[in-house]
């Protein structure tokens, strides 16, 4: 009889880059045999992946070790605050082992020495696909790795280095594989996704029976021909995005751009250090939706960030109303450690702060209703991502919403669906982001 399979527990914090280290590591970890549990009583070990790029993730991923330790015992740390090994070990000196971002190997290994592996080869396949942490019918892809930019209040580049694209049929085959194992969207991920491959010179790859450049228009065009839905995120409007919108109009991608322009004021932009020059952004913004009315565009933004003034701040919230930002995230400026803005002069007061973000949201907030409204009688196309028994609906996305992040249409009057099946909806009431719709 096989001995039993050692088991592990994953934690996974922080945004969906962390979330797909997190899956990478399990895919490697399940082809050597490994069960997975998702409670700590089940679990022989737990990883804990970590995020550090805001002082209260940090707070979070110590209390999330904490908790881990207190419930299961064994614990492994990697993600991005396992950069702070120090810091970890003062709070949590009984951790296992500690590693840092995309340390897959290190992980591994430290997860072979403590908890070694049984080998099994009925269990050492994986599906071709991997191991996703989402569901199903949608998964992220990440195509790059770090960033290029040096923004004054981020962290990020000396916590994941420079920016490192992946080959574009290295991405492609990944695309593929997700879409023959049934995802039906995916999610393309980095820290600066147009400036996809300008580290490799845009390198050519052969893909199929063709070349494929390592270039954000080429690749987004390849992504687009795999037959499922594709959503941008974190896009930096460099003059080329323009070339992607006619993709868009033509139904290819989704129309849909995550693009965190963080602020509007221009001295304000210069002080973070921002990659892109947004000038002319507006009429750039009326361009791209004369070709695709549809076009939805998801912002964040930080308030607060030091010296910026009232009529600074004024013009940030004009910007989002005149542009139209569909969905617009605010974050409060946080002195993070590290960050070359801790260093600017005219911090501005926590409660001048908090009172911006929640102008900032109470803008947003009715923007959201003006635009629902807008959309009662309109027919939309959904994804079913499941069911809400309390609802007794089901619960879908349009192609404006990507998961957790944006808004949802609970679905009425429907057959038997499954998640990630696709339909058309009439919406019949909205409030704010959450829509109602009957199914036709
Ligand atoms: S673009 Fe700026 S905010 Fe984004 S990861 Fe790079 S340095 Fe950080």
């Amino acid at each position: 009889m096989p001995a039993k399979a050692p088991t592990i527990g994953i934690v996974s914090l922080g945004c969906p880059k962390a979330l797909v280290d997190s899956e990478r590591i399990l895919t490697r970890l399940r082809s050597e045999g490994y069960s997975l549990s998702g409670d700590y009583d089940g679990a022989d070990l737990v990883v804990v992946n970590t995020c550090g790029f805001l002082d209260s993730a940090k707070a979070e991923s110590l209390e999330a070790i904490g908790e881990a330790l207190s419930e299961n015992g064994k614990v492994i740390v990697t993600g991005c605050l396992g950069k702070e090994e120090n810091l970890i070990r003062a709070a949590h000196p009984n951790v296992l082992a500690v590693t840092g971002p995309h340390q897959y190997e290190a992980v591994v290994s430290a997860v072979h020495a403590h908890l070694p592996p049984v080998h099994d080869p009925k269990i050492d396949l994986v599906p071709e696909s991997g191991l996703r942490l989402t569901p199903r019918h949608y998964a992220y892809l990440k195509i790059s790795e770090g960033c290029n930019n040096r923004c004054s209040f981020c962290i990020i580049p000396s916590i994941r280095g420079d920016l490192v694209s992946r080959p574009a049929n290295a991405v492609l085959k990944e695309a593929e594989s997700l879409v023959k194992a049934g995802v039906k969207e995916i999610l393309v991920i980095s820290q600066d996704t147009s400036a996809y491959g300008v580290d490799i010179r845009y390198a050519e790859s052969k893909w199929k029976d063709r070349v494929v450049r390592a270039k954000f228009f080429d690749l987004t065009d390849a992504l687009g021909e795999l037959g499922a839905w594709i959503r941008l995120h974190y896009v930096y409007p460099y003059p080329h995005v323009d070339d992607v919108i006619p993709l868009m109009a033509e139904g290819k991608i989704l129309p849909y751009l995550d693009i965190p322009f963080q602020h509007a004021s221009p001295r304000i932009l210069r002080a973070m250090r921002r990659p892109t020059n947004q000038d002319r952004i507006l009429e750039r913004i009326a361009g791209w939706r004369s070709i695709c009315p549809d076009l939805t565009i998801r912002s964040s933004f930080i308030v607060g960030f030091p010296g910026e003034t009232e009529a600074e701040f004024e013009a940030l919230l004009d910007f989002i109303e005149e542009a139209q930002i569909d969905r617009a995230g605010c974050f409060k400026y946080e002195n993070v450690d590290g960050a070359a803005s801790r260093a600017l002069a005219d911090q501005i007061d926590q409660d001048e702060i908090d009172e911006r973000y929640e102008r900032f949201m109470e803008l947003q907030t009715a923007l959201a209703y003006a635009r629902g409204e807008t959309l009662i009688g309109a027919t939309q196309t959904v994804i079913i991502d499941g069911y809400d028994d309390d609802a007794c609906a089901y619960e879908a996305r349009t192609k404006a919403d990507a998961p957790e992040i944006d808004g949802i249409v609970r679905v009425f009057g429907a057959g038997v669906l499954k998640p990630g099946d696709i339909l058309n909806v009439r919406i019949s009431a909205a409030e704010g982001h959450e829509l109602t719709g009957e199914a036709l």
